[in-house]
């Protein structure tokens, strides 16, 4: 049971009508929009819950389409987007979508992602003191981790930062320059090489196997996720 309400912005009216179809049938409310214009006429009527969006529109960019969303909005967005455009899909996280799917995906790839985007929406109401896992504790008012065992686990200052700026959307994908910029600033925006270090050392600390982690996920050539559940 949902009832969210979802608007999508493609110009493939297959893909758009199959997308219509099967959302509805799960419970969401549609709305549909065929270019970037009729998308931003939508949203000046009415907010939907989350914002599906194709980059490639025949009128704008997706991305200038993001950045223009961002600057009054904060809906969530999920991107749509060719298989072969990385560099595209980190520019969109970049401006601000929070999530990715690749043509061609599965209705339940999609499903997952707006499960993800909808329950951290409703958590957003209460700022979290604390997350649970399987392994380990996150403590945002001591500043600490505990395992499962009961044991603090020591994080340096930085580690710290990444378990923190993650944790703020536990399940959204930050992309390095979004994660670089917020832990370590500006001028380490590009510096992906550094952060792999302290993320693999960070997997070390919290992984029960670190060589596969369930936490701290790498999305190849994108960023990563901190994953509760
Ligand atoms: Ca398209």
């Amino acid at each position: 049971m949902t009832g969210h309400s979802l608007l999508i912005v493609e110009d493939d009216l297959q893909l758009k009508r199959a997308l219509t179809v099967n959302l509805e049938a799960r419970n969401y409310q549609v709305n549909t929009a065929g270019s970037g214009e009729e998308a931003l006429k939508s949203l000046a009527v009415t907010e939907p819950d989350v914002l599906i969006l194709d980059l490639g529109l025949p009128d704008i960019d997706g991305v200038d389409l993001i950045l223009q969303i961002r600057q009054t909005s904060r809906i969530p967005i999920i991107v749509l987007s060719a298989r072969d455009r990385e560099i595209e899909k980190v520019r969109a996280l970049d401006a601000g979508a929070d999530d990715y799917v690749t043509k061609p995906f599965g209705i339940d790839e999609l499903l997952a992602r707006l499960r993800v985007i909808l329950r951290r929406n409703d958590q957003q109401e209460v700022p979290q003191k604390s997350i649970q896992t399987a392994d380990f504790e996150i403590n945002f008012d001591k500043l600490s981790i505990t395992g499962n065992d009961g044991q603090s686990i020591k994080l340096t200052r930085i580690e710290w930062g990444i378990i923190e700026f993650l944790a703020s959307s536990p399940g959204k994908l930050f992309t390095a320059k979004q994660i670089l910029t917020n832990v370590w600033g500006v001028a380490y925006a590009e510096d992906t090489q550094t952060l792999r270090v302290h993320v693999s050392q960070l997997r070390r600390k919290l992984e029960p196997e670190p060589a596969t982690p369930k936490y701290l996920i790498t999305e190849l050539g994108m960023g990563y996720r901190l994953v509760i559940d």
